[in-house]
């Protein structure tokens, strides 16, 4: 198989590990030690640097994480809304997440759907999910991202891609959220419609991520590590990941490692848009509080160091940070919201049959972001992709 570079890659053929060629190969092989412990030493030149030079490396991008730059966090959003206005000028992207199942046989210790839960649930016909898909267009939205647990018989492969052939000629861009598949599976989602890829590694540490999937497909590492370079191969043109953050007791760690994988991602599938959400943990059932929470300050901090790293990064932030932060947020870096979100399948046709995977901390509906984003002076985004 031959990716976007030229390169040839083996994406399917190394079960225990990530096949050579791709991005999360090029995670491996960087030196996330020595950047991180790089970011005690950064000192305000290093900043200075980092905040001036036209194409940033991953040093530079440790220097933002300092504490010294922690200090200076304002230059950071300076910046980072420079670069923002820059690149995507005054648009702000709005889209749902559609949840179809919450069946899971999985167990992760963060998420209220792991299998261990006694909670209702529920997988929508895809009658159903048309239902709710004509809900999320008729308040406006033309970008949905399907959202299912990990059930390989309930939520199929064949079930994702009848969803996505059922709302295909309804809903402009669909993306998916589900269990990690190979690349003859996402083509068979690209044919039926679907364009983005969203995977979350949730933490990039392998201790951490062992102790956290405690049961099912989700424990192999590798395997989703390597996913979105196996939905890129397969024609995916847009691609999100990211991490967990409250997961990892240092979330600088955390941060270099997915800069360093949305880096890899972006030089490797240049053709596909790249976007990085960073959700904090919320309360859920079986999720008591968060272990190591990352404080406002901080999560800035890392926002408008991604924007400087990668300026062409999609940046999300979703319905989990509470309103004044995302308003605040606003023009400072993030180009993707998501809003008026129930994370309960058929939670937007009638609610209250199946147990949310969170709780919602914006809980304003899409037109009201919507006005919030107009006053701020930015233009809400609905609709920029129609599929040929
Ligand atoms: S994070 Fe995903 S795989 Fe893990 S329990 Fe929740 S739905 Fe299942």
């Amino acid at each position: 198989m031959t990716g976007d570079t030229g390169v040839a890659v083996a994406l399917e053929s190394r079960p225990d590990g990530v096949p050579a060629g791709t991005a999360a190969a090029d995670l491996v092989a960087t030196d996330l030690a020595g950047l991180r412990s790089f970011v005690e030493r950064a000192t305000g030149a290093d900043v200075d640097r980092a905040l001036r030079v036209a194409r940033p490396t991953l040093q530079d991008f440790a220097a933002l994480l300092s504490p010294v730059a922690g200090e200076r966090v304002e230059d950071l959003a300076r910046r980072s809304a420079e670069l923002t206005l820059r690149r995507f000028g005054r648009t702000i992207h709005l889209f749902a997440p559609l949840y179809l199942s919450n069946e899971c046989v999985s167990v992760c210790t963060y998420c209220g759907f792991s299998a261990g839960n006694e909670i209702a649930r529920r997988t929508l016909s895809t009658t159903e999910v048309a239902a709710e898909a004509r809900a999320l267009t008729g308040r406006g939205f033309r970008h949905v991202l399907l959202v299912a647990g990990e059930h390989a018989r309930i939520v199929s492969k064949d079930y994702l891609v009848d969803c996505v052939q059922a709302l295909a000629p309804e809903v402009p861009s669909l993306s998916v959220e589900v269990q990690v598949w190979d690349t003859a599976t996402y083509r068979r989602l690209v044919e039926a419609g679907c364009d983005g890829l969203v995977v979350y590694q949730e933490t990039y540490d392998r201790e951490l991520y062992a102790l956290v999937h405690t049961k099912g497909k989700k424990r192999n590492y590798e395997w989703r590590l390597g996913a979105p370079d196996r939905g890129a191969a397969a024609g995916m043109r847009r691609l999100g990941l990211g991490a967990l953050l409250g997961l990892h007791p240092d979330w600088r760690t955390e941060a270099l490692a997915v800069a360093a994988h949305a880096r890899a991602l972006v030089r490797r599938w240049w053709r596909c848009e790249v976007s990085v959400s960073l959700p904090r943990l919320r309360p859920a059932a079986g999720v008591v509080v968060p272990a190591h929470p990352v404080d406002d300050r901080s999560f800035v901090q890392l926002l408008c160091a991604l924007r400087i790293l990668l300026p062409d990064l999609g940046l999300v932030l979703s319905t989990r940070e509470p309103p004044a932060l995302r308003d605040a947020l606003l023009g400072l870096g993030v180009t993707h919201l998501s809003a008026g979100s129930s994370t309960e399948p058929g939670g937007y046709a009638a609610s209250g049959a199946a147990e949310p995977q969170f709780e919602v901390a914006d809980t304003r509906d899409a037109a009201e972001v919507a006005g919030v984003v107009r006053a701020a002076g930015l233009d809400p985004v609905w609709k920029d992709w129609q599929r040929s």
